[in-house]
Protein backbone atom coordinates (compact mmCIF):
# COMPACT_ATOMS: atom_id res chain seq x y z
CA UNK A 1 0.00 0.00 0.00
CA UNK A 2 0.86 3.70 -0.87
CA UNK A 3 1.62 6.17 1.76
CA UNK A 4 -1.48 7.64 0.43
CA UNK A 5 -3.63 4.31 0.66
CA UNK A 6 -2.03 4.01 4.28
CA UNK A 7 -2.93 7.05 5.93
CA UNK A 8 -5.83 9.05 4.40
CA UNK A 9 -9.41 7.97 4.37
CA UNK A 10 -10.91 5.94 1.55
CA UNK A 11 -14.19 8.33 1.50
CA UNK A 12 -11.87 11.30 1.00
CA UNK A 13 -9.59 9.57 -1.87
CA UNK A 14 -12.50 8.76 -3.83
CA UNK A 15 -13.75 12.19 -3.86
CA UNK A 16 -13.45 15.00 -6.45
CA UNK A 17 -12.22 18.30 -5.19
CA UNK A 18 -14.55 20.95 -4.99
CA UNK A 19 -14.19 22.17 -8.90
CA UNK A 20 -14.48 25.86 -9.77
CA UNK A 21 -14.07 26.69 -13.27
CA UNK A 22 -12.05 28.93 -14.90
CA UNK A 23 -13.51 32.49 -15.33
CA UNK A 24 -10.89 35.06 -16.44
CA UNK A 25 -12.49 36.63 -18.95
CA UNK A 26 -16.37 35.39 -19.53
CA UNK A 27 -19.28 37.48 -18.06
CA UNK A 28 -19.61 35.75 -14.49
CA UNK A 29 -23.14 34.64 -13.72
CA UNK A 30 -22.49 31.31 -11.95
CA UNK A 31 -21.55 31.96 -8.08
CA UNK A 32 -23.88 34.54 -6.27
CA UNK A 33 -21.90 37.48 -6.39
CA UNK A 34 -22.73 41.25 -6.00
CA UNK A 35 -21.22 42.45 -8.99
CA UNK A 36 -20.85 45.80 -7.51
CA UNK A 37 -17.23 46.52 -6.17
CA UNK A 38 -17.41 49.12 -2.91
CA UNK A 39 -17.88 52.78 -4.15
CA UNK A 40 -14.60 54.69 -4.15
CA UNK A 41 -14.97 56.89 -1.18
CA UNK A 42 -15.61 53.23 1.04
CA UNK A 43 -12.48 51.55 -0.82
CA UNK A 44 -9.93 55.24 0.32
CA UNK A 45 -11.67 54.35 4.09
CA UNK A 46 -11.22 51.00 4.08
CA UNK A 47 -7.65 50.65 3.25
CA UNK A 48 -6.89 53.25 5.37
CA UNK A 49 -8.49 51.62 8.30
CA UNK A 50 -7.26 48.23 7.07
CA UNK A 51 -3.59 49.80 6.77
CA UNK A 52 -4.01 50.61 10.87
CA UNK A 53 -4.33 47.29 11.82
CA UNK A 54 -2.62 45.31 14.02
CA UNK A 55 -1.32 42.56 12.21
CA UNK A 56 1.28 41.45 13.96
CA UNK A 57 -1.08 40.70 16.88
CA UNK A 58 -3.82 37.64 17.22
CA UNK A 59 -7.28 38.63 16.85
CA UNK A 60 -8.79 38.73 20.47
CA UNK A 61 -10.92 35.41 20.25
CA UNK A 62 -14.46 36.62 21.44
CA UNK A 63 -14.41 38.87 18.61
CA UNK A 64 -16.43 41.26 20.60
CA UNK A 65 -16.62 44.58 18.90
CA UNK A 66 -17.51 42.44 15.55
CA UNK A 67 -20.40 40.29 17.15
CA UNK A 68 -21.89 43.36 18.51
CA UNK A 69 -21.95 44.91 15.50
CA UNK A 70 -23.78 41.86 13.73
CA UNK A 71 -26.11 41.74 16.65
CA UNK A 72 -27.03 45.71 16.26
CA UNK A 73 -27.56 46.34 12.32
CA UNK A 74 -28.40 42.63 11.43
CA UNK A 75 -31.49 41.83 13.13
CA UNK A 76 -30.71 39.55 15.81
CA UNK A 77 -33.09 39.35 18.98
CA UNK A 78 -32.54 41.15 21.79
CA UNK A 79 -30.65 38.65 24.18
CA UNK A 80 -29.00 36.80 21.77
CA UNK A 81 -25.64 36.32 20.56
CA UNK A 82 -23.50 34.78 17.46
CA UNK A 83 -21.03 32.92 16.80
CA UNK A 84 -18.78 33.73 13.98
CA UNK A 85 -16.75 31.95 11.05
CA UNK A 86 -15.15 32.00 8.18
CA UNK A 87 -17.87 32.12 5.71
CA UNK A 88 -21.02 29.93 6.97
CA UNK A 89 -19.01 27.30 5.33
CA UNK A 90 -16.63 26.95 8.18
CA UNK A 91 -19.96 27.29 10.75
CA UNK A 92 -21.57 23.96 8.93
CA UNK A 93 -17.98 22.38 9.64
CA UNK A 94 -18.33 23.51 13.36
CA UNK A 95 -21.67 22.28 13.93
CA UNK A 96 -20.85 18.67 12.26
CA UNK A 97 -18.06 18.53 14.46
CA UNK A 98 -19.95 19.17 17.52
CA UNK A 99 -22.64 16.61 16.51
CA UNK A 100 -20.98 13.94 15.24
CA UNK A 101 -21.38 12.01 18.15
CA UNK A 102 -19.94 7.99 17.68
CA UNK A 103 -21.83 6.23 20.45
CA UNK A 104 -24.68 6.29 17.95
CA UNK A 105 -23.71 7.39 14.43
CA UNK A 106 -25.56 10.67 14.48
CA UNK A 107 -27.42 11.54 11.03
CA UNK A 108 -27.78 15.19 9.25
CA UNK A 109 -31.19 15.63 7.74
CA UNK A 110 -32.06 18.24 4.62
CA UNK A 111 -34.64 18.37 1.61
CA UNK A 112 -32.89 18.10 -2.17
CA UNK A 113 -31.67 19.38 -3.99
CA UNK A 114 -29.59 21.20 -1.53
CA UNK A 115 -26.70 23.55 -1.14
CA UNK A 116 -23.94 20.80 -1.65
CA UNK A 117 -21.67 21.32 2.21
CA UNK A 118 -24.65 20.00 4.35
CA UNK A 119 -23.86 16.67 3.23
CA UNK A 120 -20.04 17.07 2.55
CA UNK A 121 -19.29 18.27 6.17
CA UNK A 122 -21.92 15.32 7.61
CA UNK A 123 -19.72 12.99 5.69
CA UNK A 124 -16.44 14.49 6.98
CA UNK A 125 -17.19 14.88 10.18
CA UNK A 126 -18.52 10.94 10.16
CA UNK A 127 -22.22 11.60 10.18
CA UNK A 128 -24.79 10.09 8.16
CA UNK A 129 -26.43 12.06 5.53
CA UNK A 130 -30.89 11.60 5.00
CA UNK A 131 -31.94 13.56 1.68
CA UNK A 132 -35.36 14.04 1.02
CA UNK A 133 -36.75 15.04 -2.39
CA UNK A 134 -38.60 18.26 -2.26
CA UNK A 135 -41.75 18.16 -4.32
CA UNK A 136 -41.53 19.01 -8.05
CA UNK A 137 -42.48 22.34 -7.02
CA UNK A 138 -39.62 22.82 -4.87
CA UNK A 139 -42.14 23.00 -1.91
CA UNK A 140 -41.16 20.76 1.25
CA UNK A 141 -42.43 17.35 1.04
CA UNK A 142 -43.77 17.37 4.54
CA UNK A 143 -45.07 13.73 4.81
CA UNK A 144 -42.05 12.40 3.59
CA UNK A 145 -39.75 14.79 5.85
CA UNK A 146 -41.93 13.87 9.12
CA UNK A 147 -41.05 10.08 8.35
CA UNK A 148 -37.36 10.68 8.19
CA UNK A 149 -37.47 12.38 11.15
CA UNK A 150 -39.61 10.02 12.67
CA UNK A 151 -37.28 7.02 10.85
CA UNK A 152 -33.84 8.48 11.32
CA UNK A 153 -34.50 10.70 14.47
CA UNK A 154 -31.70 13.73 13.40
CA UNK A 155 -29.66 15.47 15.01
CA UNK A 156 -29.26 18.64 12.93
CA UNK A 157 -32.05 19.33 10.26
CA UNK A 158 -31.05 22.41 7.23
CA UNK A 159 -33.45 24.78 5.69
CA UNK A 160 -32.38 27.19 3.09
CA UNK A 161 -34.48 29.99 3.12
CA UNK A 162 -34.03 30.90 0.58
CA UNK A 163 -32.68 27.03 -0.92
CA UNK A 164 -29.67 27.11 -3.27
CA UNK A 165 -30.24 26.01 -6.13
CA UNK A 166 -34.08 26.45 -6.67
CA UNK A 167 -34.47 30.15 -5.12
CA UNK A 168 -37.63 29.85 -3.44
CA UNK A 169 -38.46 30.31 0.00
CA UNK A 170 -40.42 27.38 2.16
CA UNK A 171 -43.67 28.13 3.24
CA UNK A 172 -42.89 29.26 7.08
CA UNK A 173 -45.84 27.57 8.59
CA UNK A 174 -44.29 24.07 6.77
CA UNK A 175 -40.77 25.18 8.41
CA UNK A 176 -42.45 26.21 12.27
CA UNK A 177 -43.90 22.41 12.11
CA UNK A 178 -40.41 20.76 11.43
CA UNK A 179 -39.27 22.86 14.68
CA UNK A 180 -41.72 21.78 16.22
CA UNK A 181 -41.15 18.09 15.21
CA UNK A 182 -37.56 18.39 16.11
CA UNK A 183 -38.29 19.53 19.31
CA UNK A 184 -36.56 17.88 21.73
CA UNK A 185 -34.25 15.50 19.46
CA UNK A 186 -32.83 17.91 16.68
CA UNK A 187 -31.47 21.08 16.03
CA UNK A 188 -33.03 23.06 13.03
CA UNK A 189 -30.50 25.45 10.75
CA UNK A 190 -32.07 28.11 9.19
CA UNK A 191 -29.52 28.92 6.51
CA UNK A 192 -30.48 32.16 5.39
CA UNK A 193 -27.32 32.95 2.75
CA UNK A 194 -29.53 34.70 0.72
CA UNK A 195 -31.32 36.73 3.29
CA UNK A 196 -30.93 40.64 1.68
CA UNK A 197 -32.96 39.17 -1.85
CA UNK A 198 -35.62 37.74 0.39
CA UNK A 199 -36.71 39.97 2.82
CA UNK A 200 -37.77 36.73 5.06
CA UNK A 201 -36.21 35.47 7.95
CA UNK A 202 -36.92 33.03 10.84
CA UNK A 203 -34.58 35.10 13.31
CA UNK A 204 -37.85 36.37 15.16
CA UNK A 205 -38.72 32.87 16.06
CA UNK A 206 -35.32 32.05 18.15
CA UNK A 207 -36.86 33.07 21.63
CA UNK A 208 -39.59 30.60 20.87
CA UNK A 209 -37.56 27.71 19.70
CA UNK A 210 -34.48 26.97 22.06
CA UNK A 211 -33.66 24.11 18.62
CA UNK A 212 -33.81 26.63 16.30
CA UNK A 213 -30.64 28.47 14.64
CA UNK A 214 -30.10 31.22 12.08
CA UNK A 215 -27.41 30.88 9.90
CA UNK A 216 -26.34 33.80 7.53
CA UNK A 217 -22.71 35.24 5.53
CA UNK A 218 -22.01 38.63 4.37
CA UNK A 219 -20.53 37.10 1.23
CA UNK A 220 -24.20 37.11 -1.08
CA UNK A 221 -24.74 41.03 0.29
CA UNK A 222 -20.82 42.21 -1.36
CA UNK A 223 -18.30 40.82 0.63
CA UNK A 224 -17.85 37.04 -0.54
CA UNK A 225 -13.73 37.60 -0.81
CA UNK A 226 -13.72 38.90 2.75
CA UNK A 227 -15.18 35.11 4.62
CA UNK A 228 -17.47 36.18 7.22
CA UNK A 229 -20.50 33.93 8.23
CA UNK A 230 -22.57 34.50 11.57
CA UNK A 231 -24.55 31.88 13.42
CA UNK A 232 -27.71 32.78 16.32
CA UNK A 233 -29.21 30.76 18.49
CA UNK A 234 -29.69 29.70 22.32
CA UNK A 235 -26.53 30.34 24.42
CA UNK A 236 -26.35 26.99 25.64
CA UNK A 237 -25.93 25.94 21.80
CA UNK A 238 -23.52 28.78 20.87
CA UNK A 239 -21.25 27.50 24.45
CA UNK A 240 -20.86 24.41 22.75
CA UNK A 241 -20.39 25.08 18.92
CA UNK A 242 -17.88 27.62 21.20
CA UNK A 243 -15.56 25.23 22.23
CA UNK A 244 -15.20 23.72 18.47
CA UNK A 245 -14.55 26.78 16.70
CA UNK A 246 -10.57 27.37 16.06
CA UNK A 247 -10.00 30.52 18.83
CA UNK A 248 -8.72 33.02 15.60
CA UNK A 249 -10.82 31.92 12.89
CA UNK A 250 -11.98 35.72 11.93
CA UNK A 251 -9.04 37.12 10.80
CA UNK A 252 -7.95 40.51 12.05
CA UNK A 253 -8.46 42.31 8.16
CA UNK A 254 -11.77 40.52 7.80
CA UNK A 255 -12.61 41.45 11.14
CA UNK A 256 -12.27 45.44 10.57
CA UNK A 257 -13.71 45.01 7.32
CA UNK A 258 -16.82 43.93 8.06
CA UNK A 259 -17.03 46.09 11.14
CA UNK A 260 -16.52 49.13 8.81
CA UNK A 261 -19.17 47.82 5.71
CA UNK A 262 -21.81 47.42 9.02
CA UNK A 263 -21.51 50.48 9.49
CA UNK A 264 -22.54 51.66 6.28
CA UNK A 265 -24.56 48.59 5.56
CA UNK A 266 -27.18 51.31 3.75
CA UNK A 267 -24.90 51.01 0.76
CA UNK A 268 -25.26 47.40 0.54
CA UNK A 269 -29.58 47.26 1.14
CA UNK A 270 -29.41 49.61 -1.68
CA UNK A 271 -27.27 46.85 -3.90
CA UNK A 272 -29.78 44.23 -2.79
CA UNK A 273 -32.99 46.36 -3.65
CA UNK A 274 -31.38 47.18 -6.93
CA UNK A 275 -30.47 43.17 -7.77
CA UNK A 276 -34.42 42.22 -6.58
CA UNK A 277 -35.70 44.79 -9.16
CA UNK A 278 -33.28 43.04 -11.94
CA UNK A 279 -34.53 40.04 -10.77
CA UNK A 280 -38.08 40.66 -11.14
CA UNK A 281 -36.82 42.01 -14.88
CA UNK A 282 -34.87 39.06 -16.10
CA UNK A 283 -37.27 37.00 -14.90
CA UNK A 284 -40.19 37.95 -17.04
CA UNK A 285 -37.71 38.50 -20.00
CA UNK A 286 -36.42 34.93 -19.30
CA UNK A 287 -40.40 33.92 -19.00
CA UNK A 288 -41.37 35.34 -22.31
CA UNK A 289 -38.98 33.46 -24.35
CA UNK A 290 -40.76 30.32 -25.71
CA UNK A 291 -40.04 26.83 -24.46
CA UNK A 292 -37.99 28.93 -20.98
CA UNK A 293 -39.15 28.56 -17.56
CA UNK A 294 -38.00 31.05 -15.08
CA UNK A 295 -39.09 29.61 -11.07
CA UNK A 296 -40.03 32.01 -9.00
CA UNK A 297 -36.94 33.63 -6.81
CA UNK A 298 -36.38 35.15 -3.81
CA UNK A 299 -32.61 34.94 -4.09
CA UNK A 300 -30.01 36.51 -6.35
CA UNK A 301 -30.26 34.06 -8.70
CA UNK A 302 -32.79 32.49 -11.15
CA UNK A 303 -33.07 29.21 -11.77
CA UNK A 304 -34.45 28.53 -15.58
CA UNK A 305 -35.72 25.19 -17.04
CA UNK A 306 -36.02 24.46 -21.12
CA UNK A 307 -35.43 22.53 -23.25
CA UNK A 308 -31.50 21.46 -24.21
CA UNK A 309 -30.57 23.19 -21.22
CA UNK A 310 -26.87 21.69 -21.72
CA UNK A 311 -26.39 22.33 -25.11
CA UNK A 312 -27.41 26.26 -24.30
CA UNK A 313 -25.15 26.20 -21.11
CA UNK A 314 -22.26 25.13 -24.27
CA UNK A 315 -23.46 27.92 -26.59
CA UNK A 316 -23.41 30.15 -24.05
CA UNK A 317 -19.60 29.40 -22.76
CA UNK A 318 -18.55 29.36 -26.64
CA UNK A 319 -19.46 33.26 -26.08
CA UNK A 320 -18.17 33.73 -22.94
CA UNK A 321 -20.80 33.77 -20.70
CA UNK A 322 -20.60 31.80 -17.52
CA UNK A 323 -23.61 30.68 -15.51
CA UNK A 324 -24.11 27.00 -13.34
CA UNK A 325 -25.58 23.67 -14.91
CA UNK A 326 -27.07 21.86 -12.43
CA UNK A 327 -29.07 19.78 -14.72
CA UNK A 328 -26.90 16.61 -12.83
CA UNK A 329 -26.97 17.92 -9.30
CA UNK A 330 -30.94 15.96 -8.55
CA UNK A 331 -33.43 14.73 -11.54
CA UNK A 332 -36.10 17.87 -10.31
CA UNK A 333 -33.28 19.73 -11.57
CA UNK A 334 -32.95 18.20 -14.71
CA UNK A 335 -32.87 20.54 -18.03
CA UNK A 336 -32.02 22.83 -15.20
CA UNK A 337 -29.62 26.52 -15.60
CA UNK A 338 -28.75 28.75 -12.57
CA UNK A 339 -28.39 32.45 -13.32
CA UNK A 340 -26.73 35.12 -10.89
CA UNK A 341 -28.28 38.44 -11.52
CA UNK A 342 -25.71 40.89 -11.94
CA UNK A 343 -25.57 44.60 -13.53
CA UNK A 344 -28.28 45.71 -15.44
CA UNK A 345 -25.79 45.80 -18.33
CA UNK A 346 -24.33 42.62 -17.13
CA UNK A 347 -28.07 41.42 -17.56
CA UNK A 348 -28.43 42.77 -20.36
CA UNK A 349 -25.66 41.25 -22.39
CA UNK A 350 -26.39 37.88 -20.69
CA UNK A 351 -29.91 37.99 -21.99
CA UNK A 352 -28.84 39.27 -25.56
CA UNK A 353 -26.61 35.96 -25.77
CA UNK A 354 -29.03 33.62 -24.17
CA UNK A 355 -31.70 34.19 -26.72
CA UNK A 356 -29.42 33.48 -29.50
CA UNK A 357 -28.30 30.74 -28.21
CA UNK A 358 -32.05 29.88 -27.21
CA UNK A 359 -32.98 30.15 -30.99
CA UNK A 360 -30.34 28.17 -32.42
CA UNK A 361 -31.43 24.74 -33.98
CA UNK A 362 -28.88 22.25 -31.61
C1 LIG B 1 -23.33 30.60 -0.60
C2 LIG B 1 -24.01 29.82 0.42
C3 LIG B 1 -23.43 29.60 1.67
C4 LIG B 1 -21.96 29.83 1.94
O1 LIG B 1 -21.61 31.06 2.27
P1 LIG B 1 -20.13 31.45 2.71
O2 LIG B 1 -20.39 32.32 3.87
O3 LIG B 1 -19.57 32.17 1.54
O4 LIG B 1 -19.35 30.24 3.08
C5 LIG B 1 -24.18 28.94 2.65
N1 LIG B 1 -25.40 28.48 2.38
C6 LIG B 1 -25.98 28.64 1.18
C7 LIG B 1 -27.35 28.10 0.95
C8 LIG B 1 -25.29 29.30 0.16
O5 LIG B 1 -25.85 29.39 -1.05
Amino acid sequence: MSLIETIIRSDVREREAYHVPESGGYLKLDAMENPWPLPEVMQQQMGDRLSHVALNRYPIPNYMELKAKIREKLGVPPGYDVIVGNGSDELIAIVSTACARQDRRAKVLAPLPAFVMYAQSAQFAGMDFVGVPLKPDFSLDMEAMREAIRVHQPSILYLAYPNNPTGNLFDTEDMLALIEAMKDTGLVISDEAYQPFAQASMMPYLPRYPNLAVMRTVSKLGLAGVRLGYMSASQELLTEFDKVRPPYNVNVLTESAVTYALDHLEVFNEQAAMLRAEREMLSAALNALPGVQALPSSANFILVRLENADAVFEKLLARKVLIKNVGKMHPLLENCLRITIGTPEENRQFLESFRACVAQPV
